[in-house]
C-alpha cells in the first residue's frame, strides 16, 4: 500500500501486474533483453539459499513495498501538451528511508525500476548505510528535449510524486539521463510545493545536487571513485600492475568517464569505449579527458579524432586488462560473454550482466566484482551529502574521499572475506552480506501488527 498523500494531485496507486506466471513480474521490459525485475529476484533467490535467508524475509524482498505510476501532461515549446508517464518504486525501508535514482530514458519500464529500486536496497544494506532502496524515472528520452521543457517535465513529475518523497521518507538521486541540475529542479519544486514552512530543513530531499544548492564535494565523481577504489584494491592483492594496462569502458556518462578519468591516473589506458550512438577505439589510447570534453561538446563519443568506429561486437571482442560496463543492464549476455577477452570485469551500471552469462566468465576464469559492491560510491556518498544537508555542514574534499575511501575498502575486503569464507562467487557474497542484514532487523522488529 502507499504512503498516505496530502495532495489530491497524487493518488498513491499501487499499479496492476500484468499475468505471467509469475505474479512478481511485468511484462513491459524490452523484447530482446531479459527481464530485468527476473534478473534481480533470479539474484536474491540465488544469495537466499547459499545464506538461508528465512523464507518469510525472502518473500518480503520478492516484492516492493510501493509502487507508483504517474502520468501527467506538460506544455512543451511550441505549446502543445505532451503526456509523460513516470514512475517511482519503493522497493524496501526497513534499514531507513527509501534511497534511489531518478532515471530518464526511453526504455524506462516498471520491471526495471522495480529491479534498480531492489538492487539499492541490497547496496545501501551491503554498505550498513541506514537507507533503504528506492528508484524511479521517466519514460522519454531527454535528447529530444530542450532545456526549459526538461525543466517543466521535471517539476511535473516532482509535483505529481508530492509527498511521496521526502528528506525523512523518499530520496531520489541522479541516474543514466538526469543530473545535478535536474536534481536542483527536483529540491526546489518539492520545497515550493510540500514543505513551504520549513524549506531549508528539506534540501536533503534529493541528493546529488549541484555545489551551490547544497550538493557534496565528492558526489559528482564518487561513483567513478568508487569502482577505481575497487580494482585498486582487486590489483593489491592480486599483485596486478595497474600502470601500462588496458581497458574499455561501455557507458561515457557521469559514471563510465569518472571512472576513466580516476583510473587512468593510475597509468592504465582506455582503448575502447562506446554510448548510445556508436562505439570507438584506439589501440595506442584514448585520453578520457579531452573526450570527455568532446562529449559535452556533441552528445556522443562518436567521431571524436584520432579513433575508428568499431561495431558493438567489436568492442565487446577487444581484448583488453579490465572491462567496466557502465550503461544500462543486462548488456553482457551470452554472446557477449563468449566474446568478452579481460581478467577483470567491474560493474559500474546497475545489472549489466545477466546471471546466464556468468559461468561463461568463470570459465574463462574472469574476475567480476559486483554491481551493489562496485558501483557503491555513488550512493555512499549521497548518504554524505543527505548528513551535511541534516547537520548544516559542508565536508571539504578531502574528508568526503576520505570517509569513501575508508568505507569502500572495509566493504571490499567484507565482500572477499565472505566469498572466501562461503565459497561463493562475489555477487553471491555481496548479496548475502546485504540480505543477511536485513533479514537481522526484520528478525528483531518483527512484523506489525
Ligand atoms: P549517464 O546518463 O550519465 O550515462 C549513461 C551512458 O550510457 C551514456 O554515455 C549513454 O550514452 C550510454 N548509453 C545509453 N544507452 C546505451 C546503450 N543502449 N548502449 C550503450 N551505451 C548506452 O548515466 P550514469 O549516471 O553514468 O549511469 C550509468 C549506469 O551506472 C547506470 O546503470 C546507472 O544506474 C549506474 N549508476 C549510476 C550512479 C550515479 O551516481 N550516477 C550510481 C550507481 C550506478
Amino acid at each position: 500500500m502507499g504512503r498516505f498523500c496530502r495532495f489530491r494531485e497524487c493518488p498513491v496507486r499501487p499499479s496492476a501486474s500484468l499475468a505471467t506466471g509469475d505474479d512478481r513480474i511485468e511484462t513491459t521490459m524490452a523484447e530482446e533483453k531479459p527481464n530485468a525485475y527476473k534478473a534481480a529476484q533470479d539474484q536474491l533467490d540465488s544469495a537466499a539459499k547459499i545464506c538461508g535467508l528465512p523464507a518469510p524475509i525472502l518473500s518480503i524482498l520478492s516484492q516492493p513495498k510501493n509502487e507508483l505510476i504517474v502520468n501527467f501532461p506538460v506544455r512543451m515549446d511550441n505549446g502543445e501538451l505532451k503526456m509523460f508517464k513516470g514512475y517511482r518504486v519503493q522497493h524496501n525501508n526497513v534499514l531507513g528511508p527509501y534511497k534511489g535514482g531518478i532515471r530518464y530514458h526511453e526504455m524506462v519500464s516498471l520491471d526495471e525500476v522495480k529491479a534498480l529500486a531492489s538492487w539499492m536496497t541490497y547496496k545501501g544494506a551491503l554498505h550498513d548505510i541506514p537507507f533503504g532502496g528506492g528508484k524511479g524515472g521517466i519514460k522519454f528520452s531527454p535528447r529530444d528535449h530542450s532545456q526549459s521543457e526538461l525543466e517543466r517535465i521535471t517539476r511535473r513529475f516532482t509535483h505529481a510524486l508530492g509527498a511521496n518523497i521526502g528528506p525523512e521518507y523518499d530520496i531520489p538521486a541522479p541516474d543514466v539521463g538526469t543530473n545535478g541540475q535536474i536534481m536542483v529542479w527536483m529540491m526546489d519544486t518539492y520545497m515550493n510545493v510540500v514543505g513551504f514552512g520549513d524549506k531549508n530543513a528539506n534540501r536533503g530531499v534529493v541528493t546529488g545536487k549541484t555545489l551551490a544548492c547544497g550538493g557534496s564535494y565528492g558526489r559528482e565523481s564518487a561513483t567513478g571513485q568508487g569502482i577505481v577504489h575497487c580494482i585498486t584494491e582487486w590489483a593489491r592483492d592480486r599483485r596486478f600492475e595497474l600502470n601500462g594496462c588496458s581497458f574499455s569502458v561501455q557507458g561515457f556518462g557521469n559514471v563510465g568517464s569518472n571512472a576513466a578519468k580516476i583510473l587512468s591516473r593510475t597509468g592504465a589506458t582506455l582503448v575502447a569505449t562506446g554510448d548510445w550512438k556508436g562505439y570507438i577505439m584506439n589501440g595506442d589510447g584514448i585520453n578520457p579527458f579531452k573526450l570527455a570534453e568532446y562529449v559535452a561538446r556533441t552528445g556522443s563519443v562518436v567521431g571524436y579524432p584520432g579513433t575508428r568506429p568499431i561495431t558493438r561486437e567489436e568492442f565487446f571482442g577487444t581484448a583488453v586488462d579490465i572491462f567496466i560496463p557502465a550503461a544500462l543492464e543486462l548488456e553482457i549476455g551470452v554472446a557477449e560473454a563468449k566474446a568478452l577477452s579481460c581478467k577483470l570485469i567491474v560493474e559500474g551500471a546497475n545489472g549489466p550482466t545477466d546471471l546466464a552469462a556468468e559461468p561463461y566468465l568463470y570459465e574463462k576464469g574472469i574476475a567480476l566484482i559486483p554491481d551493489i559492491l562496485a558501483n557503491s560510491g555513488g550512493v555512499v556518498v549521497s548518504y554524505y551529502e543527505w548528513l551535511q544537508n541534516k547537520r548544516s555542514e559542508r565536508w571539504d574534499l578531502e574528508e568526503v574521499e576520505e570517509r569513501l575511501t575508508k568505507r569502500m575498502k572495509r566493504t571490499y575486503l567484507a565482500v572477499s572475506e565472505y566469498a572466501s569464507t562461503k565459497k561463493c562467487d562475489w555477487r553471491n557474497a555481496a548479496m548475502c552480506i546485504a540480505i543477511e542484514r536485513i533479514g537481522r532487523a526484520y528478525a528483531e522488529r518483527g512484523i506489525f501488527p
